[in-house]
C-alpha cells in the first residue's frame, strides 16, 4: 500500500517537474522564436558612398540597424535569415568590411535574458527614494521613483499624467520650476526618452538629469535660469514589452493603424510627428521596424508629446530626445538634406557638449560625433521629433545616440556597470551645450 502511492507521487512530482522545464524551455523558446536563423553582424563603412549603399540595403533587405552606420565607427545591424546570402554578396561588391557579432541571434538574446534577470531584478530602497544606476529598471520602478521626487520637492517638482497609453498605462513626465513656471520669460528646456522601447539606456539618463535637478543640485543656476520638462518614458506599453516579452522590441503596441496592426503591432513613435511625415526613410508596411502609422499623430504617446510641445514651444529653448546607441548628436535638418538656418549656432552648442562629454568619458567609449542628421548618417526620415520641434521654432532641437557597445561583445547588452557612467558624462555634456547657448544668445544681443 504504502509504496505504490510514495512511488505514484514521486512520478507525479517528476512528471510536474518536466512539465515545468517544458513550460520553461517553451517560454524561453517562444521569447525569442522571431530570430531563429537571424544573424547579426559589425559592419564598417569608410566613406559617404558605403554608409548610402548600406542605408539603400537596409530598406531592401528589412536589415534592423541597432546603431546607424556611420564613416568613422562600425553599426551593428541584425539580419533575418532569408536574406543573409545576398546581403554578404553586396558588402562584398561595395567592398563594406564586415564581421559576425552573432552567428545565432535567438542564442544571443537566451543568454542575455539570463542576464537581465539579474540585472532588471531590483527592489527600490526607501519606496523609489534610491534610484540604482547599476540594473535597468522596469516602467514602476521608473513612475515610482518619479513620484517619490515629486512628493519630497513639492515647490519645485509637479508630476503631469497627461493622457494613458494604447494599453492603458499613464503617460507621465515632471515639470521642474524654481518659479512654478510663472516667468513667462524664462526659458524651458524639454528632453524626453523612451520613445523606441529597446534603448534602455536611455531613460537613466533622463532620470539621472531629474536627480541633478532635485537631490543633487551641483548646477543651481540651470536650475533656476530654466524650467524643465523631463519625460523619461514616451513609450511605457513598448516598454515594457521589451522586459516582459521582446527585448528588441521598438515601437508602440498599437494595433489599430491598419489590419495587418494586429499580427504585426506598434508604431515607430519617431516617425509619427506631423512634420514631413511620410517622406521617405518611413515606411507604410505595419510589420516595417519604421512604419510611420496610418497618419501623423495616430498614437496617443505621440500625441501627448504633441501637447507638450504645442503647450510651451513659444517658451522652448532647446529640446533633447534621447536615443541609442551610438554615440552621436544629431540635429536638424532630418527630413531632407537642405540645412537649418540656424545650423551654426546648433553646431557649435553641440560641439561644446561633445568637448564635455569628451572629458569625462572613458578610453573604450568611442568619441562623439556631431552634425546635421542627413550628412551625420546620411539618412532622411520624415515624421521625427526633433524636426517637428525645429518646425515649430524650438532652436536647439537634438538627438543623441548615446554610447552603446562596441565590438566584440556576445550579446546586445550595454553593460549596466557603465549605466552610471553614461548618465554622469551625458549630464556634463548638456550642462556645457546649455552655457554654450546662454553665451550665443548674449553675443547676438551684443
Ligand atoms: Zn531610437
Amino acid at each position: 500500500m504504502g509504496f505504490y502511492p510514495t512511488c505514484s507521487s514521486h512520478f507525479k512530482r517528476v512528471k510536474i517537474k518536466l512539465i515545468l522545464i517544458l513550460i520553461m524551455a517553451a517560454y524561453i523558446f517562444a521569447r525569442n522564436e522571431h530570430y531563429i536563423g537571424w544573424k547579426s553582424y559589425f559592419v564598417r563603412p569608410i566613406s559617404k558612398d558605403h554608409v548610402r549603399a548600406l542605408v539603400i540595403l537596409g530598406e531592401k533587405l528589412d536589415l534592423d540597424f541597432l546603431s546607424p552606420p556611420h564613416p568613422e565607427r562600425e553599426a551593428l545591424v541584425l539580419v533575418p535569415p532569408k536574406h543573409q546570402l545576398e546581403f554578404i554578396t553586396r558588402l562584398k561588391y561595395f567592398t563594406i568590411k564586415y564581421w559576425t557579432h552573432a552567428e545565432n541571434v535567438k542564442a544571443a538574446l537566451d543568454h542575455d535574458d539570463e542576464l537581465l534577470r539579474n540585472w532588471t531584478n531590483v527592489i527600490l530602497r526607501g519606496g523609489g527614494t534610491v534610484m540604482p544606476y547599476n540594473s535597468y529598471l522596469n516602467l514602476d520602478a521608473i513612475y515610482a521613483y518619479m513620484h517619490d521626487v515629486s512628493m519630497r520637492h513639492q515647490k519645485t517638482v509637479t508630476m503631469v499624467t497627461a493622457g494613458h497609453s494604447f494599453e492603458g498605462r499613464p503617460l507621465r513626465y515632471l515639470k521642474i520650476s524654481t518659479t512654478n513656471f510663472q516667468r513667462r520669460l524664462k526659458k524651458i528646456i524639454f528632453i524626453d526618452s523612451g520613445i523606441h522601447a529597446r534603448e534602455w539606456i536611455a531613460p537613466p539618463v533622463v532620470t539621472w538629469i531629474i536627480h541633478k535637478l532635485t537631490d543633487d543640485v551641483t548646477e543651481p543656476k540651470i536650475l533656476d535660469d530654466f524650467d524643465w520638462i523631463l519625460m523619461p518614458i514616451v513609450n511605457p506599453d513598448g516598454y515594457e514589452f521589451s522586459f516582459s516579452k521582446k527585448r528588441l522590441w521598438r515601437k508602440t503596441r498599437s494595433t489599430d493603424t491598419n489590419p495587418k496592426s494586429y499580427r504585426c503591432p506598434g508604431v515607430d513613435g519617431n516617425r509619427n510627428f506631423d512634420f514631413a511625415w511620410g517622406a521617405t526613410g518611413t515606411s507604410s508596411n505595419p510589420c516595417s521596424e519604421i512604419y510611420r502609422g496610418n497618419k501623423a499623430f495616430s498614437e496617443v504617446e505621440i500625441r501627448a508629446v504633441r501637447d507638450i510641445f504645442q503647450t510651451y514651444f513659444n517658451r522652448m529653448s532647446m529640446y533633447i530626445s534621447m536615443h541609442s546607441f551610438g554615440s552621436m548628436i544629431l540635429y536638424p535638418w532630418g527630413h531632407n538634406s537642405s540645412v537649418s538656418k540656424y545650423s551654426f549656432n546648433l553646431h557649435l552648442a553641440s560641439s561644446a557638449m561633445i568637448k564635455a562629454i569628451k572629458n569625462a568619458s572613458l578610453p573604450n567609449f568611442p568619441a562623439y560625433v556631431n552634425g546635421n542628421s542627413v550628412q551625420t548618417i546620411f539618412y532622411t526620415a520624415g515624421g521625427a521629433a526633433d524636426d517637428y520641434a525645429h518646425n515649430l521654432g524650438i532652436p536647439y532641437s537634438y538627438t543623441f545616440e548615446l554610447p552603446g557597445l562596441s565590438g566584440g561583445m556576445e550579446g546586445f547588452e550595454l553593460d549596466p556597470m557603465y549605466i552610471e557612467q553614461v548618465c554622469t558624462e551625458t549630464w556634463l555634456g548638456i550642462v556645457a551645450g546649455i552655457t554654450k547657448t546662454i553665451k550665443l544668445a548674449e553675443k547676438d544681443r551684443s
